[in-house]
């Protein structure tokens, strides 16, 4: 039987981040098996982050010309091709799985990439079974489990029967879907939807809670149905679908909402209803590791399970935020405590974020998590209406919002929904994470006019009345 330092359950990117650094601590003299039975790279490069963020950006780039807002310049409809978008789309995944996944492996002598679907036969030992070559029993002085997240399908009456997509099957499309209802309304949801929307697709989202994004402010839920909806998004929030069926071709949902019993009707569904662990098929309970109950893998801020040299990182592990970012730094500090250094994930300054448009953005507390930790919340929210960027470049839709500990200033908290969202919210999560107060962000200089000066001005309402200041004061 071969004997590894380290046997990896997965090849995404815990499991990528997990074998580079477990190799630089080792100076590549760790022995490291990853074993996996999907694409190299994992969901993130294959059918996540990167197949969805070209899908929006090649949306944005059809819709901009014609909906411009500047005074003077003419709106243009954009011609394209769907499916030579589409093709586009998955010659540029093919690229990247190679430049930044089989290349970059294959430059790791120590690592070994195996072809299979992985299984626990006790603390240390893993059972491969890959249907060409069989099985065979490999034993791991350390095991690291990231095996990600499925798409979450639930059981409704018709739906398997009347067909639809998910984020994994829908790379594939060949025809845009005239009409599409989308189950959920998560980040997932959002951003497709609004990516459909804008290349041409009618639009519907049912969703059970009655707002969007929980995890964020009220207000930016708030705005965010506001601008998808003048976009064209149709909203069924507090509704659920009971069951679906096919009538003249088309699909037909019966959906519950607030006012009773509707059928809508669409070309297509997409199912975005949440990700479920990857974990039914591990045989965890052979080696005592203990689950929540959703699946998800618990651990400690060490990426340790409950059994000894076993760790778990990514999608598949106990938590609310399903991030490539996350899923990374838990694999490379899972490898860390593996090999000598230590390590905690701080999961309260991860900044998480919606790639809609306006773009959403988070890190730390919630305004109500604040108050619910400190007994009080100390808060500000800025408008983009008051920021120069956002009126000369006539998208006011947006705010930022501060939250602090009341006693000390400390910023525990910044969501923040604008373009560039995705960026200012570095400036936040340096902030949670290092401590720093609402003044040290207001005395420290941004560039005029940009998006990230609404974080500056936000904080300065801390202490200003910022209706009554120049764009200039510092
Ligand atoms: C549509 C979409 C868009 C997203 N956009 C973003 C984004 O913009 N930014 C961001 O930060 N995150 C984004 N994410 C989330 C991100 O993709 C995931 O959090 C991340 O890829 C999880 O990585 P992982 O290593 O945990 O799992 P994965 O990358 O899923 O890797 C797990 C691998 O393990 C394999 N596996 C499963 N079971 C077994 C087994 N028993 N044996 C062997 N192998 C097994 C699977 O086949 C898979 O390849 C997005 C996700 C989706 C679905």
């Amino acid at each position: 039987m071969t004997e590894y330092d380290l046997l990896i359950l997965g090849r995404g990117a815990a499991a990528f981040s997990a074998a580079v650094r477990a190799s630089e601590i080792t100076s590549n003299e760790a022995r490291i098996a990853m074993i996996g039975d999907g694409p190299i790279g994992g969901t993130c490069v294959n059918l996540g982050c990167v197949p969805s963020k070209y899908l929006i950006e090649a949306s944005e780039r059809v819709y901009a010309p014609e909906h411009q807002k500047m005074i003077g310049i003419s709106k243009v409809k954009v011609e394209y091709n769907f499916p030579e978008l589409m093709e586009g789309l998955r010659n540029y995944v093919s690229e990247a799985r190679k430049s930044k996944y089989e290349n970059v492996i294959a430059s790791y002598p120590n690592v070994e990439v195996i072809d299979g679907t992985a299984t626990l036969l006790g603390q240390k030992m893993v059972q491969v079974n890959n249907q060409i070559n069989g099985s065979m029993q490999l034993s791991g002085a350390n095991i690291l489990i990231a095996t990600g997240s499925s798409p979450s399908v639930p059981e409704i009456d018709g739906l398997k029967g009347a067909g639809f997509i998910t984020s994994d099957t829908m790379w594939s499309l060949k025809k845009l879907p005239q009409s599409i209802v989308i189950i959920g309304s998560g980040a997932i949801g959002l951003e497709l939807g609004q990516a459909l929307m804008r290349l041409g697709s009618n639009v519907a989202v049912v969703e059970v809670m009655d707002s969007l994004l929980p995890q964020s402010e009220p207000e930016i839920g708030i705005i965010l149905q506001k601008v998808l909806n003048r976009e064209g998004m149709n909203f069924f929030l507090h509704s659920k679908v009971i069951s679906v069926d096919i009538k003249n071709g088309k699909k037909t949902l019966k959906i519950v909402t607030k006012n009773g019993k509707e059928e809508i009707f669409a070309d297509e569904i997409l199912v975005a209803a949440g990700r479920t662990p990857n974990t039914s098929g591990l045989n965890l309970s052979a080696a005592g590791i203990k689950v929540d109950q959703r699946g998800g893998i618990i651990t400690d801020r060490t990426m340790r399970t409950s059994a000894p040299g076993i760790y778990a990182a990514g999608d598949c592990v106990s938590k609310t935020m399903l991030l490539e970012t996350l899923a990374a730094r838990e694999g490379a500090i899972a490898a860390a405590n593996m090999f000598g250094q230590e390590g905690e994930v701080d999961y309260g300054s991860t900044a998480w974020a919606v790639f809609t448009s306006p773009q959403v953005a988070g890190v730390g507390l919630t305004e109500r998590g604040c108050t619910m930790k400190y007994g009080a919340c100390s808060c500000r929210a800025f408008s983009l209406s008051n920021l120069t960027r956002a009126t000369i470049n006539r998208d006011e839709d947006g705010l930022i919002k501060v939250i602090a500990e009341p006693n000390t200033g400390k910023v525990v908290g910044i969501h923040v929904i604008s373009p560039n969202a995705i960026d200012i919210i570095a400036e936040g999560a340096h902030a949670v994470r290092n401590g720093l107060t609402y003044r040290d962000i207001m005395e420290t200089s941004h560039i005029f006019p940009s998006y990230s000066e609404a974080i500056k001005l936000a904080a300065q309402s801390f202490i200003r009345d910022i209706s009554k200041m120049p764009c200039c004061v510092e």
